[in-house]
């Protein structure tokens, strides 16, 4: 039990992202195998719909003066053309809340609408990680509360992930964490007879050539090239961990690899979307590590939904963060 400022709103966090990840599980079973075959993205689409609806309900309901910054919003469901769909996430948001209607799925949702900053307010990534969903992989239910510019809460849910990463067995975590209170994991569903809190850290490693690093599947997320670059700098010669979501943050903060780097490919515009670091973040430097961007710069979550003032993202178990900052800086000349 957290005895620190923000314990119910962690408290309200786990919950939320509990049931958002049971709907998304419910999907990934029934409708993703199906699909993959034929490249259709509509069980993704229902996950991410009922795993933001259910999650801003909760948070509506337990603070009601809250805001909201969310991915997605419910336009797309409102449409007519797209009445099928509708009926399809409300058929799956009807097992968790028997009595809900389209019209109320499409108000939660919205409820995730902010677009400019506050001293107070929720960000979530429904499904992070959409194509590791797709392909039945790891992918994560983030959800953050910001005070004052500072992830205070974070509750990560990753249903897909194992227990220990080499070993496919006891999938499904949540990974939590509060300001000053330290990191933790909990199993996804509660009466499974595992360890329940078990507080989480990074890996004591120093020495960069015995570092392990994490890194987007997706090559256009995040530059493979650089990454060996700076990993062959430092003499690093394990395998990158190439895992979707942000699971890559829990990964690093359970201390099974001491690094994870996004590297914007050259020539990009893209600019990183708060609900997929805040949660991460958070849970990172409660676990002991270090996140900023590659020049070094605290990430500054004050500027909307975007990291405008960040350029990618470094997170390390602390211990390693000056060498890769300076590894970054040579690759980069
Ligand atoms: P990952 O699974 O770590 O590769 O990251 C998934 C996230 O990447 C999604 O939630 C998107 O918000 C984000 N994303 C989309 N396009 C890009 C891009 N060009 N560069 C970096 N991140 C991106
Ligand atoms: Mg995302």
């Amino acid at each position: 039990m957290s005895t620190g400022s923000f314990s119910y709103e962690r408290e309200i966090a786990v919950e939320a992202v509990r049931q958002a990840a049971r709907l998304c599980v419910a999907v990934q079973q029934q409708l993703a195998a199906a699909a993959i075959e034929k490249e259709d993205r509509t069980p993704v689409t229902i996950a991410d719909f009922g795993s933001q609806a259910l999650i801003a309900r909760m948070l509506r309901s337990a603070f009601p003066t809250d805001a909201i910054m969310a991915e997605e919003d419910a336009a797309t469901l409102r449409d007519p053309a797209n009445e099928a769909l509708a009926k399809q996430l409300n058929s799956f948001v009807r097992q968790i809340h028997p009595g809900a209607t389209i019209d109320q799925v499409c108000n939660w949702i919205d409820y995730g609408n902010l677009a400019e900053y506050r001293d107070r307010f929720w960000t979530i990534d429904p499904i992070d990680g959409t194509k590791g969903f797709l392909r039945g992989d790891q992918y994560a239910v983030a959800l953050a509360l910001l005070v004052d510019g500072k992830p205070r809460v974070a509750a990560l849910a990753c249903p897909n992930l194992p227990h220990v990463w080499e070993n496919d067995a006891d999938r499904g975590w949540i990974f939590v964490a509060e300001e000053g209170e330290g990191a933790i994991r909990q199993p996804i569903d509660p009466s499974i007879e595992r360890p329940q809190q078990t507080p989480i850290g990074v890996s004591t490693t120093r020495a960069p050539e015995e570092a392990r690093f994490c890194e987007s599947v997706v090559s256009e997320h995040s530059s493979h090239d650089t990454a060996q670059k700076v990993a062959d700098m430092l003499g690093i010669t394990e395998e990158p961990l190439r895992v979707d979501s942000q699971c890559k943050y829990a990964i690093v903060a359970r201390g099974e690899a001491e690094i994870y780097m996004r590297l914007p490919r050259p020539g990009t515009t893209y600019v990183e979307r708060i609900w997929d670091h805040a949660a991460g973040a958070l849970i990172m430097t409660e676990a002991g590590g270090q996140v900023t961007d590659l020049d070094g710069r605290a990430l500054d979550f004050t500027q909307g939904m975007r990291l405008e003032q960040n350029r990618g993202i470094l997170a390390t178990n602390a211990h390693l963060h000056d060498d890769l900052l300076q590894a970054l800086r040579r690759a980069r000349a």
